[in-house]
């Protein structure tokens, strides 16, 4: 391991908080085949991860968003560069997110999701940043709360590196 990484959440608190969370969406959704929207790329394991832990009928999409500018801080400005396959009127919706950081990403992919008429629309975050949020975001599941800046692992990347590790872990 990195001596810069310091662990976070640990894999069993991870696997824990995902069983809470699809048990809260299994309750929430009985009866109903929710589709469920991960936001590329950070979200592939966490998504997988929670329709496991579902046991219940689901369908799977994806959607990518990138703003322009690299680094760790989002430059705010931000297009849909992979959007859905599948229409969604009359749908209910589940976006499933990494993290919430600023807001900007999901305000962007919300509307552009809304604007095409669901039956419903909720929003699960592994991770909530709420200290550096611009634009508010309702989150409706939520994994964790962080204060920390910059997270990697369970599928989050820093320069493409880190996404195998089976924790969160923030960068020093
Ligand atoms: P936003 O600032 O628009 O809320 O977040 C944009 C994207 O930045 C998120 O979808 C998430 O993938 C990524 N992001 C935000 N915070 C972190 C973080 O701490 N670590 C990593 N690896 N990605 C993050």
């Amino acid at each position: 391991m990195e001596s810069h990484l310091k662990q976070l959440f640990p894999a069993e608190e991870i696997h824990l908080a995902v069983h809470r969370l699809a048990a809260e969406i299994r309750r929430d959704y009985a009866g109903k085949t929710p589709l469920l929207i991960g936001i590329l790329k950070g979200s592939f394991i966490f998504l997988a991860d929670l329709i496991k832990a579902l046991k219940a009928p689901v369908e799977i999409d994806f959607i990518r968003a990138a703003s322009y500018g690299s680094g760790t801080a989002s430059s705010g400005n931000i297009r849909i560069t992979k959007d859905i396959d599948a229409g969604i009127e009359n749908r209910d919706i589940i976006v499933v997110e990494d993290i919430v950081d600023t807001g900007l990403t999901l305000n962007v992919i919300l509307k552009h999701l809304t604007a095409r008429n669901p039956a419903s629309l909720k929003l699960c975050a592994l991770v909530d940043k709420p200290h550096r949020r611009q634009l508010p975001i309702k989150i409706d599941y939520l994994g964790f709360h962080a204060k920390e800046n910059f997270l990697v692992g369970y599928g989050l990347d820093y320069n493409e590196k880190y996404r195998y590790l089976p924790g969160l872990y923030v960068m020093e």
